[in-house]
C-alpha cells in the first residue's frame, strides 16, 4: 500500500489555492480551442506535482498544464500573484523557477507508476462558481488502480475521495471520518439519478437522452454537473448513471486526466466504466484515449445501458 497522506495534504492545499483565486483573483485566459485556464490551474498543479516530486521522485506524471504555457499565457503580474499564493499556502519561499520545474516534473518520462493530474477538472464550472474537481489518478503498468479526487462543491460539504487496492473511500475534505463507499444498487427508472455535463459543447445531450429512453430510464432524474465529481457521485452511491457521448462528428479525443482518477474510484466502489460497447477503456495510448464514448454506472444498470447505446448507434448509421 502506498501512503496517500502527502497527496491528501497536497489536494487540500490545492483546494485552498483554488478557493483563494476564486475569491480574489479570478481571470481566465484561453489556451486554444476555447478551453479556459486560470492561474489556479497552474497553482494547483504546481502544488500536486511538487508533492509527487518529493514523495515519489522516480515516478512519471501525465498532467494537463505545462510550464511553458504558464510563462507564455499568464501575465507577469498574475504569475507573481499565484507564486505568492503557493508560497503562502506551502509556508516556504517559492520562485518562478520552482513553479515551472514542478509544473513539468516527471512529464515525458516512462516509469511503471504514472500519476495522472487534472489540477482543476471542470474549469468552466470553477469559473462559473459551480462544481469542479482536483484529481490525481494513479496508473500502474498503464492501468488506473488508484486515485484521489477533491470535490470542493460536493452537496453537503467539500469531500475527498480516494481508492487504492480495490477499495474506495470518502472523507470530508478538511478532515473527519473516513468512510468506505459503494455504488448504489438502484435499478428502478423512477429512482435513478443520471448525470451529464453542464456544457453542451462537451457532450451531445440529445444522444444521451435517446440512450436513457431506449434503456427505459427516461424517467430518471437528470442532474447536470461539471467535472469528475460525476464519477465521485456514482462511487458514493449518490447517482447511478453518467453518460458521455461526444457530438456526432466530433474529432476531439478524450483526455486521460479527465477520467483516470474517476475510473479508479468508481471501479473500487463496485461500479463500471467502459466504452460504448462495454469494453474497458484502453489506458495505454498516452495523453489521449481512443474510445468512442464513456459509460459510467453503478454496475447494476450497465448491461441495459450498453444495449441501449448500441441500439442508438446502430440507428445513427
Ligand atoms: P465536464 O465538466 O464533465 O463537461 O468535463 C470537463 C472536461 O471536458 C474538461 O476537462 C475538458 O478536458 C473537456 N472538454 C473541454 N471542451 C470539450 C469539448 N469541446 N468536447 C469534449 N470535451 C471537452
Ligand atoms: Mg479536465
Amino acid at each position: 500500500m502506498i501512503d496517500f497522506q502527502p497527496l491528501f495534504q497536497a489536494v487540500r492545499q490545492a483546494a485552498v489555492l483554488c478557493q483563494q483565486v476564486q475569491e480574489h483573483y479570478l481571470v481566465s485566459s484561453d489556451k486554444g480551442g476555447h478551453e479556459p485556464v486560470t492561474i489556479a490551474d497552474y497553482g494547483a498543479q504546481a502544488i500536486l506535482s511538487r508533492a509527487i516530486s518529493q514523495y515519489f521522485p522516480d515516478d512519471a506524471i501525465l498532467a494537463e498544464e505545462q510550464g511553458g504555457q504558464f510563462m507564455e499565457l499568464v501575465s507577469d503580474e498574475q504569475r507573481q500573484e499565484v507564486i505568492r499564493l503557493i508560497s503562502e499556502i506551502l509556508g516556504i519561499p517559492v520562485t518562478q523557477v520552482d513553479v515551472v520545474k514542478w509544473l513539468d516534473y516527471g512529464q515525458n518520462r516512462e516509469a511503471s507508476r504514472t500519476w495522472v493530474i487534472d489540477p482543476i477538472d471542470g474549469t468552466k464550472g470553477y469559473i462559473s462558481m459551480r462544481n469542479y474537481a482536483i484529481a490525481v489518478g494513479m496508473m500502474v503498468d498503464r492501468k488506473p488502480v488508484g486515485g484521489i479526487i477533491g470535490t470542493p462543491a460536493y452537496p453537503g460539504g467539500a469531500q475527498l475521495f480516494h481508492a487504492q487496492s480495490g477499495v474506495a473511500y470518502m472523507q470530508p475534505l478538511n478532515g473527519g471520518e473516513v468512510k468506505r463507499i459503494h455504488t448504489s444498487t438502484r435499478t428502478e427508472a423512477a429512482s435513478l439519478r443520471a448525470l451529464e455535463s453542464v456544457e453542451k459543447s462537451h457532450a451531445n445531450h440529445d444522444r444521451m437522452q435517446l440512450v436513457r429512453e431506449a434503456a427505459g430510464f427516461g424517467a430518471a432524474e437528470l442532474i447536470h454537473i461539471d467535472s469528475m465529481e460525476k464519477y465521485a457521485r456514482i462511487a458514493a452511491g449518490d447517482a447511478e448513471l453518467y453518460l458521455r457521448l461526444p457530438r456526432l462528428g466530433s474529432i476531439r479525443p478524450f483526455m486521460i486526466w479527465d477520467h483516470c482518477a474517476g475510473t479508479a474510484i468508481v471501479e473500487a466502489a463496485g461500479g463500471k466504466v467502459t466504452d460504448v460497447d462495454g469494453s474497458p477503456l484502453d489506458w495505454s495510448t498516452g495523453k489521449t484515449l481512443n474510445n468512442q464514448g464513456i459509460i459510467v454506472s453503478n454496475s447494476a444498470v450497465h448491461d441495459r445501458v450498453i444495449a441501449a447505446v448500441q441500439k442508438i448507434l446502430a440507428e445513427e448509421t
